[in-house]
């Protein structure tokens, strides 16, 4: 046997700052990859089908969940999200490192699937991002809307919500300096690789 490599399972509140930590993380460590999700919003500017996302139709979307075809899926913002299994195991088990930006509901999902089986469990890592404080997550929240105020209340309360979930992952990143978050994403990921049952099981026998 071979080295496996972790599926990470990434996730913090809208307002954390993940997609440009994320892409710092990934300047760091180009060998890293990434899991497409899938999606049933629309594409956004610069958003291409199958980079940023493969992006379905509801009925598409509908046949991938009766096919057992998800890893997890979840609804965000009345939109659906998942993760194909394939994305994920096949890298994976060619000792490949992916991670999965996803919200805590998918998280949670895989998290309870891996409770039930070692295999996964074996391979799943979770990791948390989270702002210096509350305080700080409401001001970039309300900074950079130009929403009603009742968009931005919806916003905090959803942040709030994904915020009190931090504590059900493996580990905190708290992104202040982004240049120190990406340092502290970049050494747990690294050391991810040295857990035991991801060597070559055969080495030194
Ligand atoms: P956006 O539409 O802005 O790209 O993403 C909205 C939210 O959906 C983000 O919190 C993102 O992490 C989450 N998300 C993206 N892909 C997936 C997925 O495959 N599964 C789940 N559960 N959430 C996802």
């Amino acid at each position: 046997m071979k080295k496996t490599g972790t599926a990470i399972i990434l996730s913090g509140p809208s307002g954390v700052g993940k997609s440009t930590l994320v892409a710092a993380v990934r300047r760091m460590m180009p060998e890293l990859e990434f899991s497409v999700s899938c999606t049933t919003r629309p594409p956004r500017t610069g958003e291409t089908d199958h980079v940023h996302y493969h992006f379905l139709s509801d009925e598409a979307f509908l046949r991938h969940v009766e096919a057992g075809d998800f890893l997890e899926h979840a609804g965000v913002f009345a939109r659906r999200y998942g993760t194909l299994r394939s994305e994920v195991f096949d890298r994976v088990s060619r000792g490949i490192d992916v991670v999965l930006d996803i919200d805590v509901q998918g998280a949670m999902q895989i998290k309870e699937a891996a409770a039930k089986d070692p295999a996964l469990q074996a391979v799943c890592e979770f990791v948390f991002i989270g702002p210096p404080s509350v305080e700080v997550l409401e001001t970039r929240l309300r900074g950079r809307a130009t929403d009603s105020e009742e968009q931005i209340l919806l916003r905090l309360a959803g942040a709030r919500r994904e915020l009190s979930y931090w504590k059900q992952y493996g580990y905190l990143v708290i992104n202040d300096d982004l240049d120190v978050a990406a340092a502290d994403l970049a050494a747990l990921f690294r050391s991810f690789r040295l857990k035991t049952p991801r060597q070559d099981q055969e080495l030194f026998s």
